[in-house]
């Protein structure tokens, strides 16, 4: 088996926090005390993802989630069951179980979100953990190797031409990679810079490789919010946010999907990240539109709240009163990882106007007179997706190449299977924290499943 990464490996997946959304009895679930079953789980992820898969394998996901997150331990993750007591987006290093859902706003809260134990955001321990059990299952693993095409033969895809770089333009390539991931992200001019360095070394130095895959291709090369034309052409509305992911999320293992004759699905999902929450007080605030109109719910999940703001346009406040505000302000220090802190107090200190009436709030912040809730003063919170550089609003993409849901393979396409967000999976209509994450590994497994079953092996060939 031969794995190949235009990059050094690890993608969105090692920049993630590393959440698996995952229930129906998880050993920590048990160990917390927690009660959840398949059913609960389906009935509550069944009204989040709605149709984005059949009702069969929404019961099958469900069923086996308890087995993944096992299966995902034996390969080394580790997880664990201290339960986050407050409302938050990601929790603290001192938790590792939460609601990461819209649960508090759903009859039966449960909490489902694994988060990695590792300190920080845990995504680089998640991948680094599976990266080391593909090796020691010896699978070859190719980095610094694109994908350009795929061949088929008899109508079937039987390998992969790819453009593979040696030496030391390859180490330099890595190096510029894995230095420019989290710039990308977070400062995208210096993170471009150096992505555009690695893009000429391809262009410069990579030569061809024919990959010959007997028993078939996976593509599971992420989704395409990298790529602005793709986005434009297939979500228009979802403009102005942070490119959640790395440049390798530009389309290209799905337009290797729809050039083999895949088709494509939900491409215009996106998942929009409007967290109110750390610190939970805000979750009792009120959101407004731009003429004051209530709208939404807080309680609910940032991307829940996030696709409602870009149906109104994109813009969006958060109305508080003075004893939130209070609290809000006192939650910081215990409810904020150290990557939230900076944004949270940008929240609560530029990111918001304050008055003692509500006209006059409205009137600071250029907005219509909301109704008044609770005691003066008053503070909006703009949440707009263009609220400004310490509030960005990161976007990711939701669909991808269909598949058949009992193989993973592309739909139409023998000898083509595609997972992850490079496909329509389980969090392709709307996501929830860690939901992804599970849907790669499901969708992985799966499509893993699947071809070793097949005959015949892949081989390199230069
Ligand atoms: C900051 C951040 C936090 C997140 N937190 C969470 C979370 O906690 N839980 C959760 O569920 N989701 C989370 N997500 C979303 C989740 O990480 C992604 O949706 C998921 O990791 C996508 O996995 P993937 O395997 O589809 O793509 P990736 O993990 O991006 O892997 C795709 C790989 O394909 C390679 N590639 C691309 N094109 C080619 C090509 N042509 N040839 C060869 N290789 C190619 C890329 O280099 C990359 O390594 C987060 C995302 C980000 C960015």
């Amino acid at each position: 088996m031969v794995v190949l990464d235009r990059f050094a490996g690890g993608g969105a997946t090692a920049l993630s926090g590393g959440v698996v959304y995952a229930g129906g009895g998880t050993r920590q679930q048990v160990e917390a005390g927690v009660a959840d079953s398949a059913d609960a789980m389906f009935g509550y992820l069944r009204h989040e993802v709605r149709d984005a898969v059949s009702e069969a394998t929404l019961r099958r996901f469900c069923e086996d989630s308890a087995k993944m997150l096992a299966w995902l331990e034996d390969q080394d993750v580790p997880f664990s069951s201290s339960v986050c007591p407050f409302k938050t987006s990601y929790p603290t290093d001192d938790y590792y179980l939460y609601q990461s859902g819209s649960e508090d706003a759903w009859p039966d809260p449960v909490p489902r979100g694994h988060r990695t134990r590792a300190k920080g955001t845990s995504g680089k321990a998640f991948f680094a953990r599976l990266a080391e059990a593909t090796r020691r299952a010896g699978v070859r693993i190719m980095p610094q190797t694109r994908a350009v095409e795929l061949i088929t033969s008899d109508g079937r895809v039987t390998g992969v031409r790819c453009r593979t770089l040696s030496g030391l333009p390859r180490a330099v390539h890595q190096v510029l990679s894995q230095a420019g991931a989290k710039p990308w992200l977070y400062y995208p001019p210096l993170g471009r810079r150096l992505f555009g360095l690695a893009a000429w070394l391809e262009r410069r130095f990579a030569r061809s490789v024919t990959v010959v895959a007997r028993q078939g291709v996976v593509i599971s090369a992420g989704g395409f919010i990298a790529d602005r034309a793709m986005v434009q052409e297939n979500a228009p509305a979802y403009r102005g946010g942070l490119a959640l992911g790395t440049p390798g999320d530009d389309g290209g293992g799905i337009r290797l999907g729809v050039a083999a004759g895949g088709k494509t699905a939900r491409m215009d999902k996106v998942s929009v990240w409007r967290f109110v929450t750390p610190p939970s007080a805000l979750q009792r605030g009120v959101l407004v539109d731009a003429d004051g109109k209530r709208f939404g719910d807080a309680t609910r999940y940032g991307a829940a709240i996030g696709n409602e703001i870009v149906e109104r346009g994109g813009k969006a406040w958060l109305l508080i009163d003075d004893d939130i505000l209070r609290v809000a302000r006192a939650q910081v220090r215990t409810q904020t990882a150290r990557f939230q802190r900076w944004q949270v107090r940008y929240l609560l200190n530029r990111g918001l106007v304050t008055a003692p009436t509500i006209e006059e709030v409205a009137a600071k912040a250029g907005i219509g007179t909301p109704e008044p809730v609770g005691t003066p003063p008053f503070s909006l919170i703009n949440v707009s997706v263009r609220a400004g550089f310490g509030y960005p609003c990161p976007m990711l993409t939701l669909g991808g190449l269909v598949v058949d849901e009992e193989t993973g393979q592309v739909q139409g396409v023998p000898g083509l299977y595609a997972a992850g967000r490079s496909a329509v999976g389980v969090c392709s209509e709307s996501y929830v924290s860690g939901l992804a994450l599970a849907d790669c590994v499901f969708s992985g497994r799966r499509a893993g499943q699947h071809v070793a079953t097949s005959t015949g092996a892949g081989e390199a060939r230069c």
